[in-house]
């Protein structure tokens, strides 16, 4: 049998969107109140207290409505003032685009670049803030999806707040699959999202807001100010005293206050333990399968993404086509400079589940088979189920 364009997928293990829980489309199903009613008010503001012990930022996070490009938008025009001195250090897809966000309004924008396989080293982070005493602000991308990498983000925030510069931080596609939060990693703004780990669809935004940073904010006379992009306008946002700078979306805050509940009970530590073992399944059955990793270095890789090198002579596309043709299964395609040379596997939320790490593997050795590129599936998928089963001894 063949899977249509036409017909829905069986499972989607892509990297965003992603698939959502269960209960946070209840939560969507919620009533959509009237902004300014006593309830939906008291919602709002609960669903900010709730975000503030999981992102540990210094003052309450902010939401903005729409998904996470545009805090990062927001973020880049509200921090970055036109005397800023920028230092974007680059290790994928996400990270360079941020120079063109950036760019429209900082006075420079030093860049600190690795190829895209690789990590940023936090010791060349020192050197060139050595070398740039006037850089004011430093962005990173925690984990740049396109290429399945981590950065050691807490070892940079370090440096970065010994050099006193404020830390400008993307952790849409880590947060809430594993140990990230705006403390550990020296944020003063700390840009993620529900719709990743936390499994929620896109359309909302998270940020977490340092002292410091609220005040450059303010001290900034090219902040945005009554303008979607405006992150000061939405502080505090559900005091009752001031409207809303615009209409929330409400059913996204209600589906956010599910997947906030559904991420408490389980406990963040169990969450992202089992995004780490989905994603060491996974790795050891591509690489049972003698496939290769994208990262440069296996202790690069992600517990929230798997990235495959495509093997030599293999149109990617196609690859992705005949999982999805054969299997029903949707996988990600690289972005940007790692278009075509690279499959992902995503592991975020529901299906960070070990069983479909197992499946990812098999689909995906199944399909490279078909294209005419033999790989040993079984292998493949043994290797996976020892992972598991090797962790489920431990219990
Ligand atoms: C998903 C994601 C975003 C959100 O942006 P989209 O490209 O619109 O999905 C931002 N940063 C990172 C690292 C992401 O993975």
């Amino acid at each position: 049998m063949r899977y249509a364009p036409s017909d829905s997928p069986v499972l989607t293990l892509t990297t965003g969107p992603v698939d959502a829980y269960p209960a946070v489309l209840r939560g969507l199903a919620s009533p959509v109140l009237y902004d300014y009613d006593p309830l939906f008010l008291a919602t709002y503001q609960r669903v900010c207290e709730k975000l503030a012990p999981l992102v540990k930022s210094q003052t309450v996070p902010v939401l903005l409505h729409g998904e996470p490009v545009l805090a990062l938008e927001a973020a880049a025009a509200s921090l970055i003032g036109r005397d800023d001195v920028v230092l974007n250090l680059v290790s994928g897809v996400y990270a360079k685009g941020f120079e063109g966000r950036a760019g429209r309004s900082s006075a420079e924008i030093v860049e600190l670049a690795v190829p895209y396989d690789q990590v940023i080293d936090p010791a060349a982070v020192a050197e060139a803030l050595a070398a740039r005493p006037d850089v004011t602000v430093v962005a990173a991308c925690h984990h740049d999806t396109p290429s399945g990498t981590i950065n050691p983000i807490a070892e940079i925030g370090a440096v970065v707040a010994r050099h006193g510069a404020l830390f400008l931080v993307d952790t849409v596609s880590s947060f809430g699959g594993m140990a990230i939060d705006a403390e550990s990693a020296h944020a003063d703004l700390f840009v993620t999202g529900p719709n990743k780990c936390l499994g929620c669809p896109p359309g909302l935004s998270i940020l977490g807001v340092s002292e410091r940073a609220w005040a450059k904010m303010e001290a900034n006379p090219s902040a945005p100010r009554a303008s979607i992009l405006s992150i000061l306008d939405w502080r505090d946002a559900w005091r009752a005293d001031r409207p809303f700078p615009f209409t929330p979306s409400v059913a996204e805050v209600n589906g956010l206050e599910a997947a906030i509940d559904l991420y408490v009970t389980e406990g963040p530590e169990k969450v992202w333990a089992r995004h780490a073992l989905t994603a060491r399944a996974c790795r050891a059955g591509i690489l049972a399968m003698g496939l290769a990793l994208w990262p440069a270095d296996v202790a690069f890789a992600s517990p929230t993404t798997t990235a495959v090198r495509t093997p030599e002579g293999i149109d990617e596309a196609a690859l992705r086509g005949e999982v999805r043709a054969r299997y029903g299964v949707v996988l990600s395609s690289g972005r940007g400079a790692t278009a075509g040379r690279l499959t992902r596997i995503g592991h975020m939320g529901p299906t960070a589940q070990p069983i479909h790490a197992v499946v990812a593997v098999a689909a995906f050795g199944g399909a490279l088979t078909a294209l005419g590129h033999r790989v040993d599936v079984g292998a493949g998928v043994a290797a996976a189920l020892a992972v598991i089963d090797a962790d489920r001894d431990g219990d």
